[in-house]
């Protein structure tokens, strides 16, 4: 998905792009990597310092609905980032530390034969989560680890 892109989805479904929703869009372009609804903020407040956790979460959820964003939860925080483009259908590995993400072209719904006997698949998830190369290398899968807890 590009800045482009996302813009003219809102402007397709009817949705007034604002300043503001420009703003987060571009912030969430640049990012490219899973984020809080708080570290978005924190950059949204660097423009906008009247700005509520409240319009960026509505926002959020506003972009997840249009498929503009994909949102997972890792350490029970809700972290969003641009969609992805790769057309074809793929799963991601995610570094719980910096929160970027890697395709994986395999899918583990090809593992099963057909469809399972009494049951309608319409949907599916799969995410791997890690660490990523850039994160161990720079020492920073030692300090989670050493923590016992993800941080981010
Ligand atoms: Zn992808
Ligand atoms: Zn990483
Ligand atoms: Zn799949």
């Amino acid at each position: 998905m590009t800045v482009e892109e996302a813009l003219q989805i809102l402007q397709d479904k009817g949705y007034k792009y604002t300043g503001r929703r420009e703003t987060l869009i571009r912030i969430l372009d640049r990012e490219d990597r899973y984020v809080t609804a708080k570290d978005l903020l924190e950059e949204m407040q660097e423009i906008y310092p009247e700005l509520s956790f409240d319009t960026i979460y509505r926002n959020l959820g506003l972009f997840h609905e249009l498929g503009i964003v994909s949102m997972t939860e890792l350490a029970g925080e809700r972290r969003y980032r641009m969609r992805c483009n790769l057309p074809e259908h793929h799963h991601h590995m995610i570094c719980l530390i910096c929160g970027k993400t890697r395709e994986i072209k395999a899918c583990p719904l090809d593992a099963m034969w057909g469809d399972p006997e009494g049951f309608q698949i319409t949907d599916h998830k799969f995410e791997v989560y890690g660490y990523c190369q850039a994160c161990i290398d720079a020492g920073r899968g030692e300090e989670v680890f050493s923590e016992q807890a993800p941080v981010y």
